[in-house]
């Protein structure tokens, strides 16, 4: 086997993961099937569709994407860092009330209580820095709430955000200097195109930028189209370029595998798998008439298998 482990996806699943289990002294590959996306590649995708647009299918390899089902559409960031190149890095703690909630009061578990380490070490890798800014919006935004009685929750945005001075480029503030150097945010309010000033703490940031430093081996413009549980024990992962169909790659083997490509990616992947590839022969195919849109094969990294909700 090549590696302990690899990593289907590099978003925040797939970055904890790759950072944990890279600490652990464990053999790591993250396979993503975008690019690495550069301030250029913001720059660029900030002012052209094309560049922004994550569509292999038409030759373009940007970084957002959109999925548009029968009542749902969906938008998620693909590259290196997943979700996190193109989220609003709003990182909101829950309240008492959603604890409350019986899908997770009725299994009679404290889970303020048990999360409550995780929470404080998200907060700790994600940078989560409350916003200083009081800009016109915000300003409308507490006259609304006045106006609605609900002043209490009116408050400054916690933000996974390096706010520091725009354009002045600090050494790593976040852990201990051992991440990259920063620059402050100019409160441009282009994170969902991807922050070219670099201040958003996005995973490429923190999470894969400490993993990779500890030997994990990042790889991008990897799709994974299959996984082949072998006979020994193990994983034989089928990988290959989104657009360019004819380039190949050596299967990858890892003694575990852990999906992490987002709900979209996972599904289709693990559907191709069972459905259409019959790769895992533990588990029967799905037994119920499957929608005409799914019900056709799936050719790995070319074929999106849709999945009609
Ligand atoms: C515009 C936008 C704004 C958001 N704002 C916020 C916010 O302010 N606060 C907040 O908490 N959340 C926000 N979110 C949500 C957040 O980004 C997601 O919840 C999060 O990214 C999900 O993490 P994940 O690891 O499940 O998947 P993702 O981050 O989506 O990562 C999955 C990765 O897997 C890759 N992948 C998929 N299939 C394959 C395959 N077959 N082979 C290889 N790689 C594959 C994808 O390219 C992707 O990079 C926002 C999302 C969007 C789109």
């Amino acid at each position: 086997m090549e590696y302990d482990y690899a990593i289907i996806g590099s978003g925040f699943g797939g970055s904890v993961s790759a950072l944990r289990l890279a600490e652990k002294g464990y053999s790591v590959v993250v396979l993503e099937q975008g690019n690495r996306v550069t301030p250029e590649d913001m720059e660029e995708g900030d002012s052209d569709i094309r560049r922004l647009n994550w569509m292999p299918f038409l030759g373009m390899t940007g970084y957002f994407s959109q999925d548009f089902f029968r009542h749902v559409t969906l938008v998620r960031g693909v590259g290196v860092g997943g979700g996190s190149i193109v989220y609003a890095a709003v990182l909101l703690m829950p309240k008492d009330d959603f604890y409350k909630d019986p899908a997770w009061s009725a299994l009679g578990i404290d889970w303020k209580k048990v999360l409550a380490p995780h929470y404080d070490t998200a907060v700790k890798m994600l940078g989560v820095t409350e916003n200083p800014s009081m800009d016109i919006q915000d300003e409308f935004l507490e006259k609304t709430a006045e106006a609605m009685n609900a002043q209490n929750s009116f408050g400054p945005t916690p933000n996974g955000i390096y706010f520091g001075t725009p354009e002045v480029m600090k050494p790593d503030p976040f852990f201990n200097g051992a991440g990259p150097h920063r620059a402050g945010c100019h409160l441009c309010g282009r994170c969902l195109t991807g922050c070219s000033h670099g201040s958003k703490n996005s995973l490429d940031k923190n999470y894969l930028y400490l993993a990779e430093r500890l030997g994990a081996a990042i790889l991008p413009f990897r799709k994974v189209s299959g996984i082949i549980p072998m006979p020994g024990g193990g994983y034989c992962l089928k990988t290959g370029h989104p657009v360019k169909r004819f380039r190949k790659y050596p299967d990858i083997t890892a003694k575990k595998v852990i999906v992490a490509a987002g709900v979209v990616g996972t599904l289709e992947l693990l559907f191709s798998c069972r459905e259409f590839q019959r790769l895992f022969p533990r588990f029967r195919p799905c037994s119920a008439k499957l929608p005409a849109q799914t019900a056709r094969p799936s050719w790995g990294f070319y074929h999106q298998t849709r999945i009609s909700t």
